[in-house]
């Protein structure tokens, strides 16, 4: 059973410092509580985003104009609060961890982007859910600013096409219905099998297959550590549970103000 201890206390930073201390690769695993600090509400909480603009699955998109009109007007309607949004404490501290060696690479939920804004290479981050910070074609993969689109979109209602063959283009996510992104999904299960330390970050570890990582890691023989606000379901499979804020506990262990 996983010892739970209650932050802010020293003891909490002393345990999360003593576990990156002796990792030689640690990986991270992030979920919407890293970005709540940012100002990015977890989509999925009750009252969250999600419940006024649901998610268009992703078999609707493919399948008519108007389902992909409804997709790019609530991107659009939330688009704001991730174009202002800048990396909070827990992103610098996983970012410092990750420059300095400890830290292989981060696996994330998020779609916002923040890790690499933070200054963790591309090739650092695997991004389960995609990113909605910019688009892609559907067919040739060609990648495309949001910036464009938008304008198109909010002075004539234009859909985006791709200008290479014509293919559908739609944010870089992974909506309701797609299929996980195979290469990302190869990349976190070789870190969690390679990993000496997984350390879950600001993640209810609720959303599958995401959620199947820290428990591949922890059978492989890897120190589980779960930071998070609230409890979750993989808790007493942990080494060590730490309940607080994740900035000033992240910050503090990492030493990043
Ligand atoms: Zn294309």
């Amino acid at each position: 059973m996983a010892a739970i201890d209650r932050a802010p206390t020293g003891v909490a930073d002393a345990t999360l410092r003593e576990a990156l201390a002796t990792a030689r690769r640690a990986v991270v695993f992030t979920g919407a509580g890293v970005s709540t600090e940012c100002g990015i509400p977890d989509y999925r909480s009750p009252g969250g985003i999600w419940t006024r603009y649901r998610p268009v699955a992703f078999a609707d998109f493919l399948a008519s104009a108007d389902m992909r009109r409804e997709f790019w007007r609530r991107k659009f309607a939330t688009h704001e609060t991730i174009a202002a949004a800048v990396p909070g404490r827990g992103h610098r501290a996983i970012a410092a961890l990750i420059a300095r060696g400890v830290v292989s690479c981060v696996i994330t939920q998020n779609v916002d982007g923040l890790h690499q804004r933070a200054g963790v290479a591309e090739d650092r981050v695997v991004e389960l859910h995609g990113n909605t910070t910019y688009a892609r074609c559907l067919e040739c993969g060609r990648r495309y600013a949001l910036a464009p689109i938008r304008r198109a979109f909010l002075a004539a209602g234009t859909l985006p096409e791709c200008a290479e063959c014509g293919g559908l283009v739609k944010t870089a996510t992974i909506s309701f219905g797609q299929t996980m992104p195979a290469a990302e999904m190869r990349r976190a299960e070789a870190a969690s099998l390679a990993c000496d330390l997984f350390l879950v970050v600001g993640s209810s570890l609720r959303v599958q297959p995401a959620a199947g990582f820290p428990l591949l890691a922890k059978r492989a023989g890897a120190r589980l550590v779960i930071v998070n606000r609230e409890p979750t379901p993989l808790d007493g499979y942990a080494d060590q549970v730490l309940q607080g804020e994740i900035g000033p506990l992240l910050g503090a262990a990492a030493g990043v103000g």
